[in-house]
């Protein structure tokens, strides 16, 4: 071993010892005759001295490191005059009396320190380095510990990790695949999955009756923020199992890796919404329940006192914003002009005012009174200082557009502290969704997922309102987890498949592995997948995924490190049989 210890383990008890640390440099300074380095590893940092009075040429050699040199150092441990009491190690520093350097460095291309001057571009292309800051490490350390407490926590319930393929078959649903080109059997191609659906289904057809793996995945989107194109899962399946057992389960794990990491005793189940109900109250299917504020229907009550706008409205909804009755003219023209931003899309915005006075004020005041506003208000639940928020129209929008709205309301009055969390569970989502351009039925969640047994009927008669046993798990606003018990019937997939609008060739040609597979006595079973990379970077109090991923992609794609995704030779084109088509120029 080069070393006798890390940079992060010496305290104030070890003064007296001879060591030997070994580190990149991250900073020196020389003081008058003394010259101070910051030594880091993994662990910590641990200032080295060097005493130009007691070795003028050690402390000379000192002078010359440039950062990010790697060093070896020998010394004694001893008290530090000047204490730093926020770091373990700032008690102590190494008076040392040999030094070699390993490796010299170029002039890093920007500062390796917590806060960093490099651009998000720089810091990507030499993730390497960015890597060793504290705040990108400890993330990375972070991700570790999580994966860690899952593999302890599945295997104490008797889960086993299967690894599946990693090359698979393409399929027409869900997301775009990425394809591999095949050169042992030129012009055919394998795809990378964009999760083990299937397989980890056929893991239960063959009796691993309790199986997880945290597992890479791909999917080839566009970007949308905080997206990657392989990202990881922790994929679960169980069978012999009702809806229930799975939330029970997977609540339990949940509650596990919050009391591990964070060290929050979630001792009250998880509150359990119907998509219906989170839709009607919240705008959406992901709601973030650590602030109150639903939506209140007000359709009725509204309509026929003159206004147009809420007279020819499909659907009138409000909020209150609790103690907002004092937002100027100017916020109130802001929350306007962010609702009717086009991805929002909102016509405009109707506030009604409870001054602490008890007055009501509004901006339809034209049409409304003091009493009809009465009604209104406590129809809406407010009271004296609150600010209530009214946009009608067509019913979806407006609550989407109420539900931005609510966060955004969320945001400004601080009630999403990140520090919160508050989960639940939403079940009965629909199973399908109409596509209006495609003019067909698509799965909600995925074509193996099972109808809730009541509504087996109307999957001929009324596809639309039939309801999938699915649930995912939503922590913030944030969808963590999904899932769903699986058609475990030939008959009832091969119906999935019509109403999805595939016929029985396409339908076995894609899946006829699992159709057949069927054939041969599968058991009832579910499961469900969380978004690993996401819960990671929420236990780390932060929203963007990608400082918890060691290497990711840009928002383009790209892997500014490695720089690819890059052409291949001639010869590995031949190989494959493969063409590229020459982009058309356009001048
Ligand atoms: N495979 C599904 C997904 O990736 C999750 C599941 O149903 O288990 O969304």
């Amino acid at each position: 071993m080069y070393r006798t210890h890390t940079c992060g383990e010496l305290t104030i008890r070890n003064t007296g010892i001879d060591v030997t640390l070994c580190g990149w440099v991250q900073k020196s300074r020389d003081l008058g005759g003394m010259t101070f380095v910051d030594l880091r590893d993994r662990y910590g940092l641990t200032q080295l001295v060097f005493n130009m009075e007691t070795d003028a040429a050690l402390c000379g050699q000192a002078r010359k490191l440039g950062r990010e040199f790697v060093v070896r150092a020998t010394g004694r441990v001893r008290e530090r005059s000047n204490k730093n009491l926020k770091i373990p190690t700032g008690e102590i520093e190494i008076e040392v009396n040999e030094f070699s350097i390993l490796n010299s460095s170029e002039l890093p291309p920007f500062t390796i320190e917590e806060e960093t001057d490099g651009g998000e571009e720089l810091r990507m292309k030499y993730r390497y380095l960015d890597l060793r800051r504290t705040p990108v490490k400890n993330n990375i350390i972070l991700r570790y510990r999580v994966a860690r407490e899952v593999r302890k926590y599945m295997d104490s319930i008797d889960f086993i990790e299967v690894e599946t393929p990693i090359l698979i078959k393409s399929t027409p649903e869900g997301a775009r695949d990425f394809v591999v080109p095949s050169r042992l059997q030129p012009g055919t191609f394998y795809a990378l999955p964009q999760s083990p659906q299937t397989l980890k289904q056929l893991l239960m057809v063959s009796g691993f009756d309790r199986y997880f793996q945290i597992v890479r995945c791909f999917r080839d989107e566009d970007l949308r923020a905080d997206r990657q194109p392989e990202f990881t899962q922790i994929d679960c399946e169980m069978s012999f199992v009702e809806r229930d057992d799975i939330l029970d389960t997977f609540e339990g794990l949940a509650k596990y890796l919050f009391r591990q990491i964070r060290n929050i005793d979630f001792t009250e189940p998880f509150r359990r919404l119907s998509y219906q109900e989170a839709i009607e109250s919240y705008g959406t299917d992901k709601p973030d329940l650590r602030f109150g504020m639903r939506i209140n229907d007000i359709t009725v009550i509204a309509k026929g006192h003159g206004f147009s706008v809420f007279d020819t409205a499909e659907y009138i909804g409000a909020i209150c914003a609790g103690g907002c009755s004092d937002y100027t003219r100017k916020q109130i023209d802001e929350l306007t002009e962010f609702v009717k931003r086009p991805q929002i899309g909102a016509k405009g915005l109707i506030y009604i005012r409870y001054d602490a006075d008890g007055l009501l004020k509004s901006s339809v005041d034209k049409f409304y009174n003091q009493v009809d506003l009465g009604v209104l208000a406590s129809r809406i639940n407010a009271v004296k200082g609150d600010l209530m928020l009214v946009i009608a129209g067509e019913k979806m929008k407006t609550l989407t557009a109420l539900s931005e709205l609510r966060l955004e309301i969320g945001n400004r009055q601080k009630l999403r502290n990140k520090e919160i969390f508050a989960p639940l569970w939403v079940v009965d989502f629909p199973l399908l969704e109409w596509d209006k351009e495609e003019k067909r039925y698509f799965a909600m969640h995925h074509p193996f997922t099972s109808p809730r047994p009541e509504d087996i009927p109307l999957m001929e008669t009324d596809p639309g309102r039939v309801r999938a046993n699915a649930y995912d798990l939503v922590i913030n606003g944030v969808e963590i987890g999904g899932g769903s018990i699986r058609i475990h019937d030939t008959s009832l997939q091969r119906l999935m498949f019509k109403v999805l609008g595939f016929t029985e060739e396409e339908a076995n040609a894609q899946f006829g592995f699992l159709l057949n597979a069927f054939r041969y006595g599968a058991p009832p079973h579910g499961g469900i997948a969380f978004g690993f990379d996401r819960w990671v970077a929420m236990f780390g109090g932060q929203d963007s995924i990608r400082d918890f991923i060691a290497f990711p992609k840009n928002n383009s794609g790209r892997d500014m490190m490695l720089d690819t995704p890059a052409p291949i030779s001639e010869k590995q084109l031949g190989e494959l049989k493969i063409e590229i088509k020459k982009e058309e120029k356009r001048d």
